[in-house]
C-alpha cells in the first residue's frame, strides 16, 4: 500500500469546520485512514463532544499519540486573505484553521504510521472534539476508561505546536497549570460630590490588584517561568461622570509553575481579598496544575529520533498555554513535538508544506526509535 500523503491528509482535515464543539466530519476521515492501516477505532462521544480512540498491536511497548481535531473561531473573518476552510496551497505554504494548531501534526503521525506500519507492542491514537474549549468532555473523560482496561500507554507523544523557529526545534516536556477568576467589589452608589453619603469600591479593588501584581509567588525554575497574576479587564460599567459606581468587577489569570499548589494559590487570593477588598465576591476556576515529565530517557529517546532528522538536538521548554498533556501527565510520561506556534490561533493561520513533510519525518523516526 502506498504511504498517506500528509499533505492531502492536511488539506481533507482542515476543510471540515470544526470550530469546537462541531466535529464535521474531521474524525470520520481519520477512522476511515486508520481503518485502512489495520487499527480498529471507537469512538467516545460525550455531550455532543466527538472522541475517538484507535488501537493497533497490543501489549507493550505502547506509545499514544494524541491530539485534538476541533480548532479556534476566526476572529474576525474579514480580515483572513485566504479562506480559512479550504486547505489552499500558495507559496508553498498550506493555509486555514488549524494548520499550526494541529491538523497537520495529526496528519504527519498517520502518515508516518502507513509508512512505518509494524509496530512490535502497541501504537494508539486519542483525537479528541473539545481541547480548545472547556475541555470537559474529551480527554477528561476517555482517559479513565481506557485507564479501567488497563490501556495506560508508556509514553504520550502530543502533536500541539511546539516549535519556534525550525521545525523540531523544540519540544515541550511540561505546561504551566491556569486559574483564572472574577473579582467583584461592592459600594454604595451615589453623587461624586458627595462622597460621605457613597462608598466607592474602586479603591479597595485597585488596592487588591496592585497586592496581587506585586506579590512575588516565585522566582521560577530552571525549566519554568516564574509564577503571574495577570489582570485580563477592569469594569465598572458607568457612563456617567458624576456618580460613584456601587459595584466593579475585574477578571484575571494566574499561570502558575511546579512550584505552586492550586489550593496555595486560592488561599492566598481569599486573603488578599479579604484584607483589601471590602464586602465583594471572588470566584475562581481551576484548568488545572502544573506538570513536568521527569522521565529523562524517553525524553532523550525522542530528542535524538528528532535530530536524526533535523540535524539539531530540540531544546526543552515548558512555555505556552495549557494543552491535555495536563491530564494525560497523571497517567504516563508525557512530550509534546509538533508544529510551529508563530501563527496558531492568528488570522492566516498556515504552515510550510516543507514542515509538514518533516514532521512526518520526525515522527517516522520517533516510531522507528520507540520500537527499535
Ligand atoms: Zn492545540
Amino acid at each position: 500500500m502506498s504511504p498517506i500523503d500528509p499533505i492531502k491528509l492536511s488539506q481533507d482535515l482542515i476543510r471540515c469546520p470544526s470550530i469546537t464543539p462541531q466535529n464535521e466530519g474531521a474524525l470520520e476521515i481519520l477512522e476511515n485512514k486508520l481503518s485502512t492501516l489495520g487499527f480498529s477505532c471507537e469512538r467516545f462521544d460525550f455531550e455532543g463532544i466527538c472522541n475517538f480512540y484507535a488501537r493497533k498491536g497490543s501489549g507493550s511497548p505502547h506509545l499514544c499519540f494524541a491530539g485534538h481535531t476541533d480548532v479556534v473561531p476566526l476572529g474576525d473573518a474579514s480580515l483572513w486573505t485566504h479562506p480559512p476552510f479550504q486547505g489552499e496551497i500558495h507559496d508553498n505554504q498550506l493555509w486555514g484553521r488549524g494548520a499550526a494548531d494541529m491538523k497537520c501534526a495529526i496528519a504527519a503521525f498517520v502518515s508516518a504510521l502507513s509508512q512505518q506500519n509494524t509496530c512490535p507492542g502497541m501504537v494508539s491514537l486519542l483525537i479528541t472534539g473539545d481541547e480548545e474549549g472547556e475541555a470537559l468532555h474529551g480527554t477528561q473523560r476517555v482517559l479513565p476508561l481506557l485507564a479501567q482496561r488497563g490501556d495506560i500507554p508508556d509514553l504520550c507523544l502530543i502533536g500541539e505546536p511546539t516549535c519556534l523557529q525550525k521545525i523540531g526545534d523544540t519540544l515541550k516536556i511540561g505546561r504551566r497549570g491556569s486559574i483564572t477568576g472574577k473579582l467583584i467589589c461592592y459600594g454604595k452608589q451615589g453623587h461624586i460630590a458627595y462622597p460621605q453619603n457613597t462608598d466607592n469600591p474602586t479603591p479597595r479593588m485597585i488596592a487588591c490588584l496592585k497586592a496581587l501584581y506585586s506579590h512575588s509567588f516565585d522566582k521560577g525554575t530552571d525549566l519554568f517561568e516564574p509564577t503571574r497574576f495577570e489582570v485580563t479587564s477592569v469594569d465598572v460599567g458607568n457612563t456617567a461622570s458624576n456618580i460613584i459606581p456601587h459595584k466593579i468587577e475585574a477578571r484575571f489569570g494566574i499561570r502558575l509553575n511546579t512550584l505552586q499548589k492550586t489550593e496555595n494559590i486560592s488561599q492566598l487570593l481569599h486573603a488578599v481579598c479579604n484584607k483589601e477588598g471590602g464586602e465583594h465576591d471572588l470566584t475562581l476556576t481551576f484548568h488545572g496544575g502544573a506538570f513536568l515529565t521527569e522521565d529523562e530517557e524517553k525524553i532523550s529517546l525522542i530528542q535524538k529520533a528528532v535530530e536524526t532528522v533535523t540535524g539539531y538536538l530540540p531544546s526543552l521548554s515548558t512555555t505556552g498555554g495549557t494543552t491535555d498533556g495536563r491530564f494525560i501527565s497523571a497517567y504516563c510520561p508525557v512530550v509534546e513535538c509538533g508544529m510551529k506556534e508563530e501563527t496558531m490561533h492568528q488570522v492566516d493561520e498556515h504552515v510550510s508544506l516543507a514542515d509538514i513533510q518533516k514532521l512526518t519525518d520526525i515522527y517516522v523516526a520517533i516510531l522507528k526509535a520507540f520500537f527499535h
